[in-house]
């Protein structure tokens, strides 16, 4: 496939934006390098890139587009705001009609608010559980990545540790000293720091199902004994539905498990494609929050006209019957088809997958935590990239993300994107 303009505008890139791209996960660092595609455009679940090469697109742009690209729901909804004006700084009735979207969809949601990106809202959920609780510290599960604020950038996963350096420079000691990390799915592990740590903890934060070292469910009851431990403790329990709000079912993860958390933190697809961030729960915690309580969080984008539209029909569609069968419908396809080829060329592979969203682990384990992700033999996992880039699908570059399925997937995208993984599988036989 000639990329040749890709490799051109990566080279000018370059000269202007630092490592030429504007989020490290879109560099190709953690296959071993190269030439991200630059893409001209979006159709469907299609990416046509600036050569005119056309790719099925499983990168879905990291979980928010799952309805594909440029839905024409969508796209009325972005060109009426355009018209009306996309940010006027005071209060909407889009917001009013949004927030009680998302209050019928996640019955935890007492109160919410809406903010400009996951990163902002993780952070915010922790600083109002530290307001309400009167503590500092916070739990996190290792591996698991929660946007880029200081606090979660510790024994964080996905991006960072794809990049090797699972703690950032200039996260100072201090800000590292106030997180505990404990395995996911560990619930004794969970119990002895809070036996250590529990009257300093504010929150246990944790992604009811992981989407950062590949797509990792709870264990059965691990979900319930969180709330259990961290509320005999007096400690809060924070979901990040980041990657899971509307991505499994219409309810998030935690109708799923029947669970519910204290404080819930969203992104992604409730933006419908536009920067979107929100939080809340219960709503004595949440009244903490400025202008009722002393926990300060603001933002001049927060709950902006564009974003609120696209938001709302992105619901709207997900609302649609059989959206979400449909999605599970091709993942399995996806996951049977994968694992038939690695079986026919005797490759090691696992797949962990939740409906319309699998990870593809080159590994003979079974993937229960950051760990078993990181076992997963990355020189395996990059050829793979690259075959399957060469042969028109494109898969986010690295073995700990996900493949995300979209309602304008087809039953032909996934015939062609399994074609390709025969052809991948079968050049890969050489690396054994
Ligand atoms: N939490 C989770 C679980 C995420 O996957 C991400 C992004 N990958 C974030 C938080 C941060 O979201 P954003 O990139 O919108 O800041």
């Amino acid at each position: 496939m000639d990329q040749h303009t890709s490799r051109e505008l990566y080279q000018e890139a370059n000269e202007h934006i630092v490592g030429g791209v504007n989020s490290p996960s879109r560099s190709f660092k953690g296959v071993g390098g190269g030439t991200p595609v630059f893409m001209d455009r979006g159709e469907g679940a299609h990416l046509i890139d600036v050569d005119g090469n056309r790719y099925v697109d499983f990168l879905g742009a990291y979980g928010p587009m799952i309805t594909g690209h440029a839905h024409p729901h969508i796209q009325a909804a972005i060109a009426k705001s355009a018209s009306e004006g996309t940010l006027l700084g005071t209060p909407t009735v889009l917001e009013n009609t949004f927030a009680k979207m998302l209050k019928e969809a996640i019955t935890s949601l007492e109160k919410v608010r809406f903010v400009n990106s996951g990163t902002e809202a993780v952070m915010t959920t922790i600083r109002v559980a530290r307001a309400y609780t009167g503590r500092d510290k916070i739990i996190k599960f290792s591996g698991c990545y929660h946007g880029h604020s200081d606090l979660v950038l510790v024994a964080a996963g996905s991006g960072p540790a794809t990049l090797g350096s699972p703690d950032s420079a200039g996260v100072t000691k201090n800000i590292a000293a106030e997180v505990v990390t404990v395995p996911f799915n560990d619930a004794e592990a969970l119990e002895r720091a809070l036996t250590e740590w529990g009257s300093e903890t504010a929150a246990v934060l944790v992604e009811p199902i992981v989407g950062n070292f590949g797509i990792v469910e709870p264990e059965e009851g691990f979900l319930e004994k969180v709330n259990e431990l961290a509320h005999a403790n007096g400690s809060l329990v924070i979901y990040d539905e980041v990657i899971t709000a509307f991505r499994f079912t219409y309810g998030s993860a935690q109708e799923l498990y029947g669970v519910q958390p204290d404080m819930t933190a969203m992104g992604k697809i409730i933006g419908g494609g536009l920067p979107i961030g929100a939080y809340g729960g219960r709503a004595d915690i949440m009244e903490r929050v400025a202008p009722l309580g002393p926990a300060y969080q603001a933002g001049t984008m927060s709950g902006n006209p564009a974003s609120m539209r696209a938001g709302i029909a992105c619901l709207e569609i997900l609302k649609e019957e059989g959206v979400y069968e449909h999605l599970d419908h091709l993942g399995k396809l996806l996951e049977e088809g994968i694992l038939a080829r690695a079986d026919r060329y005797r490759l090691p592979v696992k797949i962990n997958r939740l409906k319309g969203a699998l990870t593809v682990y080159f590994t003979t384990e079974e993937v229960k935590d950051y760990q078993g992700a990181e076992d997963s033999d990355g020189i395996l996992f990059a050829r793979f990239f690259k075959e399957m880039l060469d042969q028109g699908v494109h898969l986010a570059p690295s073995k700990y993300e996900a493949w995300f399925l979209q309602t304008a997937h087809t039953e032909a995208d996934i015939t062609f994107t399994l074609d390709a993984v025969d052809q991948a599988f079968q050049n890969m036989r050489e690396l054994l």
